[in-house]
């Protein structure tokens, strides 16, 4: 272990000194050939030293301000650099549950890295998501830290989705004494976090992990249960059946070009072919259909974070030529630019400036190319990125047996148009109360992606722990109502409301 005495004492231009400890990487030859995640994260003693660059900055510091969840960096960067990884991970749960993954997930580079003071002084910025998945790591692998629920209140909740944002309710809720029981499509819980996000981003054994955690406090995952769907169980029965109902079932309902041929037999959407290419076949209900990818010319057309997960999987699933095809430039892509350097290294080609404007069918009456057009950037749209523009006459063929399309999320109409009272917004994101985000239906809360739209993990969670703290409030002034009526609900002996998470 690290000299800590010595780290200690260090003043800040020699901190400033200190290079990015840098973590430990797959060789891409070497990576392509598995989902195991890119990074392998530190060990004690280089998260020790990374930890040691951080300058202490004082409130309000940049960090915590960049980071949606408002995580109390410094004291967590603090801890590490004392080789207290614990009560670094104490730090972190003061506002976030989900350490591991968002460690992993966010896009850090434009939030709490983005705006670290060391990445002003032309130094790499210090290392914060690795940190924070590395002593959430650390934690679990040395035994986890206590979590111990406030007294049962007799209160019961549904969850309608595991995934980020039922995950985190789920555990705020539980460590508050409720009962709570978690609703899921999928055969195994975790929603997008193991069915969505490929295991080189997120290996599996995180998430599995995390569901242990939140089963060992009391929270029943029901899965294979999919509410509102014929025969299933409704959002209004689940309403009879609990105190409160959130609704966190994402945003999951994929976006479509329009495009000739666009329904081609081998033309996929993203997520069905991230499901089948990341997961074990017992981890996929009966009926999914499951992609043959090797020695395929596999196009992927979209530049989110969702392409870039889909033309990795291609290569990893031996695909012959990986080709991804985006409208406009790089400069105007959504998705982490890291991934996409990942991507190159691992001999992705880009195409950009191109759009499909046909899919064209083979003899066999399967997808066999796309004729494109090339594209040119016009003036801003109303997003702020210039608009793509087609340039007549720069039509071309491009060879592909199997494509994917990743063209974005949204929420799932089917399922809100099926809650009476329940208001919606013009793309069919849940409307809630900012404050509280319960929703137009009073003991109804949402939150997540089906609020938010498709976005990130962490601003999931933000919004879930909003609601989750509300639907506490709410369950409390339920059981003294029920008090004063004389009916039900066992005497509830609250503990304070801080320090919840820990
Ligand atoms: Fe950074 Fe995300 Fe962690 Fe916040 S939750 S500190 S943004 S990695
Ligand atoms: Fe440390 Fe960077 Fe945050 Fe300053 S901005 S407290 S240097 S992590």
């Amino acid at each position: 272990m690290t000299n800590l005495t010595g780290m200690r004492s260090i003043d800040r231009k020699e901190r400033l000194l200190i290079p990015r400890e840098p973590v430990p990487q797959q060789d891409p030859k070497e990576r392509i050939e598995n989902f195991f995640e890119v990074y392998e994260g530190y060990d004690a003693e280089a998260a020790v030293i990374e930890a040691t660059r951080c300058l202490q900055c004082p409130e309000p510091q940049p960090c915590t301000l960049g980071c949606p969840v408002h995580n109390d960096i410094p004291r967590a960067l603090w801890h590490i650099a004392q080789g207290d990884f614990f009560e670094a991970y104490r730090a972190f749960r003061q506002t976030t549950t989900l350490s591991e993954i968002c460690g992993r997930v966010c896009p850090q580079e434009k939030l709490c890295q983005g705006v670290c003071v060391v990445g002003a002084h032309d130094e790499d910025p210090v290392f914060i998501g690795k940190l924070e998945a590395f002593v959430a790591d650390y934690v679990r692998e040395n035994g986890g830290i206590n979590l111990v629920p406030d007294h049962p209140t007799g209160r019961t909740v549904a969850i309608v989705g595991s995934g980020p944002a039922g995950l985190h309710a789920a555990e705020i809720l539980a460590l508050h004494g409720h009962e709570v029981d978690v609703y899921e499509a999928w055969p195994k819980p975790g929603g997008l976090l193991i069915y969505g996000i490929p295991g080189f981003k997120l290996e599996k054994d995180k998430v599995d992990a995390l569901i242990d955690r939140l089963e060992a406090l009391g929270v029943r995952f029901i899965c294979n249960t999919c509410i509102n769907d014929d025969g299933q169980p409704s959002v209004s029965d689940l309403y009879e059946d609990y105190d409160a109902v959130m609704l966190a079932i994402g945003s999951g309902t994929p976006s479509t070009m329009g495009t000739e041929g666009e329904d081609l037999p081998g033309i996929w959407q993203s997520i069905d072919f991230l499901v089948a290419t990341n997961l074990p076949l017992s981890d996929l209900p009966e009926s999914a259909p499951i992609p043959f990818v090797e020695g395929k010319n596999v196009v992927v057309v979209g530049g989110g974070d969702t392409g870039t997960d889909c033309v990795r999987s291609a290569k990893r699933a031996h695909a012959a030529t990986v080709t991804l095809s985006y409208r406009r430039t790089e400069a105007e892509m959504p998705g982490r630019a890291e991934d996409r350097k990942f991507a190159r290294e691992e001999g992705i080609l880009y195409e950009f400036l191109t759009q499909p404007i046909h899919f064209v069918a083979g003899a066999d009456g399967r997808i066999s190319e796309i004729k494109m057009r090339r594209m040119k950037l016009g003036e801003p749209d109303a997003s702020g990125r210039r608009r793509p523009v087609p340039i007549e006459g720069s039509e071309f063929i491009m060879d592909a047996d199997l494509v994917v399309l990743a063209l974005g999320f949204w929420p799932d109409d089917k399922f809100t148009k099926k809650v009476e009272g329940l208001d919606t917004q013009k793309w069919g994101e849940i409307k809630v109360d900012p404050m509280t985000g319960m929703t137009s239906k009073v003991g109804i809360w949402a939150a997540g992606d089906a609020v938010n739209g498709a976005d990130l993990v962490v601003t999931a969670m933000s919004s879930a722990r909003r609601a989750a703290e509300s639907m506490d409030m709410y369950l409390d002034a339920l059981t003294e109502e029920y008090k004063q009526m004389g009916i039900g609900g066992p005497v509830v002996q609250r503990r304070s409301n801080s320090q919840k998470l820990m």
